[in-house]
C-alpha cells in the first residue's frame, strides 16, 4: 500500500467526483475516480510501450499484440467472452498503439463493474493467445492497413517518418500488415505467435501500467476492487524503454519534399524539430506560439494570405510529440492561386516569426491565454466516462500526479525566456518543408515503401533561406488585438420554470420556438440552434449549391470578428442544410448575443465579393471531387441515403453544374434564398425563457418586420416535409455498383433493413435485436470469418424511419458474398435467439433500460437528442421513459415475433436492400454482379488469385444453400438459406418513383402539437 504524502490532485471547481491515487504492492500506479451520479463505469489500463519497440523485421507486432488480447484469457478462455459481457450490459471496448504506449479501454452499466474489470484484468495476467486466433486477427491487421492505405493523414505522416534518421524509431511503420507480421517472418522461419508472448512477457509488466478506475462505488470499494482484481499482474521490474535522440539530423532539414495527394487538394506544412511542450508545460512555449501563428483575425498571417486568396485554411501547434523530441507545424490548404505563389508564402510565414521576435514575447498575450484556459478547465463539460479515463491514463506517465487531470491544459507560469527558446527554433536553415499537390504526379524519383506515396526531395537552397531570414514583414502582418470575446459574467440564471422538457413557448408565422432552461450541468453556457426552411433553396442542384456556397461566403466574412469568439470558447456553425440553412452558437452565454447579432447583420447585408466567392466555390468543388476518395463503406451509406430520401440531389449532378456557377448567379439568386422562410428555434442553458423570446423576437424583427423587410412567411403549402422510400413488404433488393475511385482494392456492402416510422414497440424490439445481436454478429464475420477490419451492426434513423444496418468492408470477398455472410449470419442467429434463456433475455433488456435512462453529460448532448426530436418531427421528448415502460412489458415472444415477421431472411414483413460497392480486387465479379448472372457466386478471388469458395458451394448456391458458420466455436457447419432470391436495381430512380413513400412527420406552423 502506498504510505507516501497523499498529493492533490487539481480539479475542476464545478468537479464534484473524488480521486484517489494508489500504489499497488507490484508498483501499479492507479487513479480511482467515485462519481455516484455517473450511469457507466469505465476503466483504462496504459501500458508504456508502444511501435518503437516492435523487434526489427516484425514492424507492427506491439499493435498485433494490442488486438489478441481481446480473444481469451487462461481464466475466460471463451473466445470473445470479453467483449461479449460489456456489450451485453451497455458497454463498449477499444484501444490504441502508440509510439511509445498502448492503451486498453472499456465501459459498461454502471452495475457491472465489478465482473468487466475481472475480465478486463486478465489481459495483463493471463491472456491465451491462441495459435488459432494469432493466425485469424492477422488478416485483421491486414484489413486495417488496407483501410488507411488510401488515405494521405497517413501516408504523410508516414512520408515524414520514412524521411528521418534510420536509426530513429520514428523512422519505422508502424501497424502492421500481413506482409510483415506472417509473409515475412514466416519466410525467415520466425514463429510469429512466439515472437508475440516474447514480446508480452519482455514488456507487459506491472511497473510499466498505469490503471484509471471509474465508478458509482465509493473510493474504499473501487479501492477493494483495484487491489483484488490487478494485483496479480506480474511486475518484472523492466525499465522504461527509453529512446534518447533526435528523429531528424542536419540531413534531414532545410529540406523541400514535394509529394502527390489521394485528394483533390493542395497543402503546405512546415515543420520543425523543437523542444518538447511537456518539457516545459506550464509554461506552454507551443501553446502561446500556436496561439499567434494560427490566429485568424485582423493582422495574422493566415488573413493576409486569405486576402490575396492564397489560403482556404491554416494550424499552427505541437504536432508529433514525445518526451524527448517534438515538431512544431503550420498546415496550411492552398487554393489554386497560392499553389502557385508556395515561395512568396513560405516568406510570409518567416515574416510573421519575424514580427513576434521584434516585438519580444508579450506578457498580456500569455495572460489572455491563462485566462481562457483557466476558464475552460473549471468550466469543462462532463465528458464519456470512457474518453475521460482513457486520457487521464494516457498523461499518467507523462505528469506529476497532482497535474494528471490538467495535464498541458493549464499554462500558469510566464516565462519569456522559455518560450523565446522556442521561437528560436522556428528558423528556415530547421525547417522541413511538405508540399502535396496533383501537380507534381510524374515529377516526382521516388516512392515511399509502406503506402507507396509518390515524392521527391530536394534541399532548399542557402540564398532561399538567406531570403526568408532577412525578410522585412509586410506592413499588414500584426499581433492580434485584445480579445473582447472573454466572457466575465459567469453567474448562473435563476430560471423559475424549471422543466424536464423543452416547451413550445413561442408560435408565429415566421417561427417556433422550443425551450428547454438548465436542470441539470449548471455552467454557464448556453445553445442557440435556428433552423431555416428556405423553399427555395432546394428547388435544383444549382440551388443547393448556390445556398451552400451562400452559407460559406458568410462564414468568410464573418471569420476575422469571429475568431476571438471562438478563442474564447463561444463557438458558432452557419452551414446549408438540403432544406435551407442552419446557424447554431454554443458555449458560454456571455456575450453570445453580441456574435448572434454580428451573424444577423451579415445575413441583411449580403453581398457577393467576386474574389471571395472564387475561393469558396473552388473549395465547394474540391469537396465534391473528394468523395470519389470516400472510404468504400461510405460511399455505400451514400447510395442508401440516395435511395431512401425522396428528395436528394446526386453527386454527378453537383459535379456537372459547380463549374459553371458564376458569382452573378449567386448575386441574382441569394434575395430568393432569404425571400420566404420559417425558422425553427431550439434555445437551452443557462437562458432565461425572456431571454429566449427576446433572441427570436430580434431576428424576427430584423429579418420580417422593417419598413423593407428581408423576407416573408412562407406560405401554407411551402412548408417543409421530409419523406422516405417505403420498400415493399416481403422483398430482398440489391444495388451493385463499381467504387468511386479505381485504385481502392476495398468492397463494401451495407445490408440494409427497413422497419416502421418510429413505432414504439417496434423501435425498442429493433434495438434490443441489435444490442444482443451485435457483438455475436462481429464475433462471426469478423473474428471467425475475417471478412474485414470494418464490421458493425447498427440501428439507423431516416427521419424517423427505422432500420437496421450490417457495414461490412472487404478485399477478400466481394459485396454478393458479404452479403450471403450476413444472411448466413442471421440463419445462425435465429437458432441461438430461440437458445437464448429468460434470464439472458431479462439481462439484455435491463442493459438497454439502464442504457436508455442514462444521463445527458453536458449540454450539447442533450441538445442533440432533443434536436433531433424536433429536426424529425417525432416530438416525443419523453421518449427515453416511454420506452422504458415498453420494454418493461417486453416478452421473448415478442422479440422472436419481431426477429421472424421483420429480420430473418424470408421473414413476410422484410424489407431489405443490399447496396454493393465494388472494390478493384473485384472487378470481375462486379461484371458478372450486372450481368445478372449467378455464376457471380461461382468464384472468388481471395487477395488477387484465383482460389476455391470457402464458405460459400456454388452447387449449394444454386439449391439456395450456403455454408454457415457458428457462432459459438470457430467451426463450419453447414444450413440452407432459404428464400435467399435477391432483386437486382439498375437505376435508383426508377425504383424509387415505383416505391411509395412513408408519411412526413415535419409540417408546417400549424402543426398541431400536444
Ligand atoms: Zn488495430
Amino acid at each position: 500500500m502506498d504510505q507516501r504524502q497523499e498529493v492533490n490532485i487539481t480539479k475542476a471547481l464545478n468537479d464534484k467526483r473524488e480521486y484517489k491515487r494508489l500504489l499497488l504492492r507490484n508498483s501499479l500506479k492507479v487513479l480511482l475516480i467515485s462519481d455516484p451520479d455517473t450511469d457507466k463505469a469505465a476503466a483504462a489500463m496504459d501500458v508504456s510501450i508502444g511501435a518503437f519497440s516492435d523487434p526489427k523485421g516484425l514492424e507492427g507486432l506491439a499493435h498485433f499484440l494490442e488486438h489478441m488480447l481481446f480473444y481469451a484469457s487462461e481464466k475466460y478462455p471463451k473466445e470473445d467472452s470479453y467483449m461479449q459481457y460489456l456489450t451485453e450490459h451497455g458497454g463498449r471496448s477499444n484501444a490504441f498503439t502508440d509510439s511509445e504506449h498502448t492503451n486498453f479501454h472499456f465501459d459498461v452499466n454502471a452495475g457491472y463493474l465489478e465482473e468487466a474489470l475481472d475480465r478486463f484484468a486478465q489481459f495483463f495476467i493471463c491472456p491465451l493467445l491462441s495459435e488459432d486466433a494469432t493466425s485469424r486477427e492477422i488478416n485483421a491487421v491486414d484489413s486495417e492497413n488496407n483501410k488507411n492505405i488510401l488515405v494521405d493523414v497517413w501516408r504523410w505522416s508516414q512520408l515524414q517518418k520514412h524521411l528521418s534518421s534510420r536509426d530513429h524509431p520514428f523512422h519505422k511503420f508502424s501497424t502492421g500488415n500481413k506482409d510483415t507480421l506472417d509473409v515475412q517472418p514466416k519466410a525467415r522461419g520466425v514463429d510469429v505467435r512466439e515472437e508475440l508472448i516474447k514480446f508480452y512477457e519482455g514488456h507487459y509488466s506491472s511497473n510499466l501500467m498505469h490503471l484509471v478506475v471509474y465508478g458509482k462505488e465509493s473510493i474504499e470499494n473501487l479501492q477493494n476492487l483495484v487491489e483484488e482484481k490487478f494485483s496479480a499482474i506480474k511486475n518484472t521490474q523492466r525499465s522504461r524503454p527509453y529512446f534518447p535522440g533526435q528523429p531528424c539530423h542536419s540531413e534531414h532539414l532545410q529540406i523541400l519534399v514535394k509529394t502527390v495527394p489521394i485528394k483533390e487538394r493542395h497543402t503546405l506544412s512546415i515543420l520543425w524539430p523543437i523542444t518538447p511542450e511537456i518539457k516545459n508545460y506550464k509554461e506552454g512555449p507551443s501553446r502561446y506560439l500556436g496561439h499567434l501563428i494560427g490566429h485568424e483575425a485582423d493582422g495574422s498571417l493566415f488573413c493576409l494570405l486569405k486576402s490575396l486568396g492564397w489560403a482556404s485554411s491554416l494550424s499552427a501547434g505541437e504536432t508529433e510529440s514525445s518526451l524527448e523530441y517534438a515538431f512544431f507545424g503550420v498546415m496550411i490548404e492552398l487554393t489554386d492561386a497560392g499553389q502557385e505563389h508556395m515561395e512568396e508564402i513560405v516568406k510570409f510565414i518567416f515574416q510573421y516569426l519575424n514580427i513576434l521576435q521584434k516585438s519580444g514575447v508579450a506578457e498580456w498575450i500569455f495572460n489572455e491565454v491563462q485566462a481562457i484556459c483557466e476558464t475552460k478547465f473549471h468550466f469543462q463539460d462532463k465528458i464519456s466516462p470512457i474518453n475521460y479515463v482513457m486520457n487521464i491514463a494516457s498523461n499518467m506517465k507523462l505528469y506529476p500526479p497532482e497535474d494528471w487531470l490538467v495535464a498541458s491544459s493549464l499554462p500558469s507560469k510566464f516565462n519569456p525566456v522559455i518560450i523565446q527558446m522556442v521561437l528560436d527554433q522556428l528558423v528556415p536553415s530547421n525547417s522541413r518543408i511538405f508540399w502535396a499537390s496533383k501537380q507534381f504526379e510524374g515529377q516526382t524519383n521516388e516512392t515511399e515503401p509502406w503506402y507507396r506515396t509518390a515524392f521527391s526531395v530536394e534541399n532548399i537552397k542557402v540564398e532561399l533561406v538567406k531570403e526568408w531570414e532577412d525578410s522585412q514583414p509586410d506592413a499588414k502582418l500584426g499581433l492580434p488585438s485584445p480579445n473582447v470575446f472573454i466572457p466575465t459574467d459567469l453567474s448562473l440564471k435563476q430560471v423559475e420554470d424549471k422543466v424536464k422538457h423543452p416547451v413550445l413557448l413561442r408560435k408565429s408565422k415566421f417561427s417556433r420556438l422550443w425551450y428547454k432552461s438548465d436542470t441539470m450541468f449548471f455552467t454557464p453556457k448556453a445553445y442557440i440552434k435556428l433552423d431555416f426552411n428556405c423553399p427555395e433553396s432546394s428547388s435544383s442542384p444549382e440551388a443547393e449549391i448556390l445556398t451552400n456556397i451562400f452559407t460559406k461566403l458568410l462564414v468568410d466574412y464573418l471569420n476575422e470578428y469571429a475568431y476571438y469568439a471562438e478563442v474564447a470558447g463561444l463557438n458558432y456553425s452557419i452551414h446549408h442544410t438540403g432544406t435551407g440553412f442552419q446557424v447554431a452558437i454554443t458555449g458560454y452565454n456571455h456575450k453570445m448575443r453580441i456574435l448572434l447579432e454580428k451573424i444577423f447583420e451579415k445575413i441583411l447585408n449580403f453581398d457577393v465579393k467576386q474574389d471571395r466567392f472564387a475561393v469558396v466555390k473552388e473549395k465547394v468543388l474540391k469537396n465534391h471531387l473528394n468523395l470519389k476518395f470516400q472510404q468504400p463503406y461510405e460511399q455505400a451509406f451514400y447510395y442508401c441515403s440516395l435511395l431512401l430520401e425522396h428528395c436528394m440531389w446526386q453527386r454527378d449532378e453537383f459535379l456537372e453544374v459547380i463549374p459553371r456557377i458564376q458569382a452573378d448567379d449567386l448575386v441574382k439568386f441569394a434575395p430568393r434564398i432569404t425571400s420566404r422562410m420559417f425558422f425553427e428555434c431550439y434555445v437551452a442553458g443557462n437562458m432565461t425563457s425572456k431571454e429566449a423570446e427576446s433572441v427570436v423576437q430580434q431576428i424576427e424583427d430584423s429579418l420580417f418586420n422593417s419598413s423593407v423587410p428581408l423576407s416573408k412567411p412562407i406560405f401554407q403549402s411551402q412548408h417543409l416535409e421530409r419523406r422516405i422510400v417505403r420498400l415493399d413488404s416481403g422483398t430482398n433488393y440489391y444495388y451493385p455498383v463499381e467504387g468511386l475511385n479505381e485504385q481502392d482494392e476495398n468492397s463494401a456492402l451495407h445490408h440494409y433493413i427497413q422497419l416502421e416510422q418510429d413505432d414504439t414497440k417496434m423501435n425498442v424490439q429493433l434495438e434490443l435485436f441489435v444490442l444482443i445481436a451485435k457483438q455475436p454478429a462481429f464475433y462471426q464475420l469478423r473474428s471467425i470469418e475475417q471478412l474485414g477490419y470494418i464490421v458493425v451492426l447498427m440501428k439507423r434513423n431516416d427521419s424517423g424511419i427505422r432500420g437496421a444496418q450490417f457495414i461490412i468492408q472487404s478485399t477478400v470477398k466481394d459485396p454478393a458474398q458479404l452479403d450471403i455472410r450476413v444472411e448466413a449470419f442471421l440463419k445462425t442467429f435465429e437458432s441461438k435467439l430461440h437458445t437464448l434463456t429468460d434470464d439472458e433475455f431479462k439481462s439484455n433488456v435491463n442493459a438497454l433500460i439502464d442504457m436508455k435512462l442514462e444521463k445527458h453529460k453536458n449540454l450539447r448532448e442533450e441538445t442533440q437528442f432533443y434536436w433531433s426530436e424536433i429536426d424529425d418531427g417525432t416530438l416525443k421528448f419523453d421518449r427515453k421513459e416511454v420506452e422504458v415502460a415498453v420494454l418493461r412489458k417486453l416478452t421473448k415472444e415478442d422479440l422472436l415475433n419481431f426477429f421472424n415477421n421483420h429480420i430473418k431472411l424470408g421473414a413476410p414483413g422484410r424489407r431489405k436492400m443490399s447496396f454493393q460497392v465494388y472494390g478493384s480486387s473485384h472487378v470481375a465479379e462486379y461484371k458478372s454482379a450486372k450481368s445478372g448472372e449467378i455464376s457471380s457466386y461461382e468464384s472468388v478471388v481471395c487477395n488477387g488469385k484465383e482460389c476455391a469458395l470457402d464458405g460459400v458451394d456454388t452447387e449449394q448456391l444454386k439449391d439456395e444453400k450456403v455454408e454457415v458458420v457458428s457462432s459459438d466455436k470457430p467451426v463450419e457447419t453447414t444450413t440452407e438459406l432459404v428464400g435467399y432470391h435477391p432483386k437486382r436495381i439498375d437505376d435508383i430512380y426508377n425504383f424509387k418513383r415505383s416505391q411509395a413513400l412513408f408519411g412526413s412527420l415535419k409540417s408546417g406552423a400549424n402543426q398541431a402539437y400536444a
